[in-house]
């Protein structure tokens, strides 16, 4: 197959780090032209993802990356809007660029942002060319094209679409663990989520491309896939294979060179038993399952719009509970939805007694535009909410710091993703997600996977031994 673009492999990898297959070589240099693309990303894996996807996409259109928007012709933010504070943030990073426009530079808004505020962020902050929203990412090249023309406003905003991102290079941050965006958008409806507006429709991307791009990963010696999707596990193969999300696991285990699966973020209501059967029969899917429950109390969760109640959430705990082999869960908490009372609070802190989770992410609710949670009244006030958040992060910490203890002694596979300053010392992380910070005498371990004996336990992290 010829390739329709080509890239250099020193443009496909980052932060000097070897690709491990340098026998894989596309030619035609990228990026004589002078073109230069600074690339900011906020928020979550998936935004993480498009940027490396956007980044490739750029390469091949003969842009450089640089490492500041001083170096770039191109500035370009890939944006969150989960929660109001991180909408502002990108406001306040475009007023730290409002110069720059008139040194020639063009200044885009990428992401959920972008989608959210459309056109008015041309009023806010005029210094701003580019509008995309992720859904209409597809039609970048397009409207690089129009940029480098000279046009001074372009958008890309329809979320009326049945297109998922794909492009013939992605430029990854990590050279060991590749991201694999599977689905996109979201057909849930939670009503306190911006997301379904933001990202748009579901759409799943064919199970033939997915497993094809995963073996391309495998030769480029990538070992680690994560596969992501707002509700991963409500995977729906668009071709005739008919692919269900537990068979597409499996599928991706078996290509050689693959020795970590893993998949996030999963949607309780589509949490089926096959995914723990999955789990169980293939030791390369990763013991590590996120769920996120968002509140422990059931009137809650039926004003959020979860669809399911706090005994169906921990029927799924116990699919998983009663596995083979022990798997590792982690969710995400909102504490202060509107009408939160103190018992349903409660509830919350009860699941985590009940659950036991192994690390949870928190958040204080955050009102949200166009979402229905907005116009529901009893709004919790902040103080209150920072209160829940304290006494919820501090209920966890025991439970992470009891947790972890139990683990010392015990030997866990790390795939080593980091070399601290300090002699000797390396970092990684074990199938069920959990970081340990160990001690080795070998002068080169990253990227490679070695045995660790726990020798400590905190809450957030273990200590350990390389175990020859
Ligand atoms: N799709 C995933 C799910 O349903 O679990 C999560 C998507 S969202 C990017 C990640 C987390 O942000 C959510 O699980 C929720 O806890 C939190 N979140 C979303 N909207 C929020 C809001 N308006 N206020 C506070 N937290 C919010
Ligand atoms: Fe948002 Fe709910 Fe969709 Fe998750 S499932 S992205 S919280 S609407």
């Amino acid at each position: 197959m010829t390739l329709p673009f080509h890239v250099r492999i020193e443009d496909l990898k980052l932060r000097g780090r070897e690709l491990r297959n340098p026998g894989l070589h596309i030619s035609v240099p990228a990026g004589e032209s002078g073109k230069a693309f600074f690339l900011e990303t906020f928020g979550c894996q998936m935004n993480d993802h498009d940027s490396e996807k956007v980044a490739g996409l750029l390469l091949s259109l003969g842009y450089r990356q640089v490492e500041t928007p001083e170096a770039a012709s191109l500035i370009l933010y890939n944006t969150c809007s989960i929660r109001e504070k991180a909408a502002q943030k990108v406001f306040s990073r475009l007023g730290e660029y409002r110069e720059k426009q008139s040194e020639g530079k063009v200044i885009g808004v990428l992401g959920c942002v972008a989608q959210q505020e459309g056109e008015d962020i041309f009023k806010r902050a005029p210094w701003v060319s580019l509008v995309c929203g992720s859904a209409s990412y597809s039609k970048l090249p397009e409207m690089i094209a129009q940029l480098e023309a000279g046009m001074q406003r372009v958008t890309g905003l329809d979320t009326d679409t049945d297109e998922t991102f794909e492009t013939e290079v992605t430029r990854r941050d990590n050279p060991w663990r590749a991201y694999l965006t599977i689905i996109e958008g979201c057909d849930k409806a939670c009503t306190y989520c911006v997301v379904p507006f933001t990202r748009g429709p579901e759409r799943s991307r064919a199970s033939d491309s997915i497993l094809r791009e995963v073996r391309q990963l495998a030769e480029l010696g990538y070992s680690e896939v994560q596969l992501l999707g707002q509700t991963v596990n409500s995977y729906a193969d668009p071709t005739a294979r008919r692919m269900r999300f537990s068979e597409l696991l499996m599928a991706v285990a078996e290509v050689r060179g693959i020795r970590r699966v893993r998949f996030t973020t999963s949607h309780p209501s589509d949490f089926t038993p096959d995914i723990v059967e999955a789990i169980e029969r293939e030791p390369k899917i990763c013991d590590h399952v996120h769920l996120p429950v968002q509140s422990g109390s059931t009137r809650v969760l039926r004003a959020m719009q979860r669809t399911y109640s706090r005994e169906e959430y921990l029927d799924k705990i116990a699919l998983m509970r009663g596995a083979n082999r022990p798997i590792g869960i982690t969710t995400d908490i909102i504490v202060g939805f509107p009408g939160e009372t103190e018992p349903e609070f409660e509830e919350t802190l009860s699941l985590l007694e009940e659950v036991q989770y192994d690390s949870l992410f928190s958040f204080k609710y955050s009102p949200r535009p166009n979402t229905p949670s907005l116009s529901m009244s009893d709004s919790i006030s902040e103080e209150e909410k920072s209160r829940r958040l304290a006494i919820l992060q501090d209920k966890q910490r025991e439970i992470q710091a009891a947790k972890n203890a139990t683990l010392v002694g015990e030997r866990f596979e790390v795939l080593v993703s980091g070399k601290s300053r300090r002699e000797n010392q390396w970092s990684g992380y074990t199938t069920a997600h959990r970081m340990i910070n160990f001690a080795s005498q070998e002068r080169e371990l990253l990227g490679t996977y070695v045995q660790v004996r726990v020798t400590g336990a905190g809450p957030n992290s273990l200590l350990g031994e390389h175990a020859v």
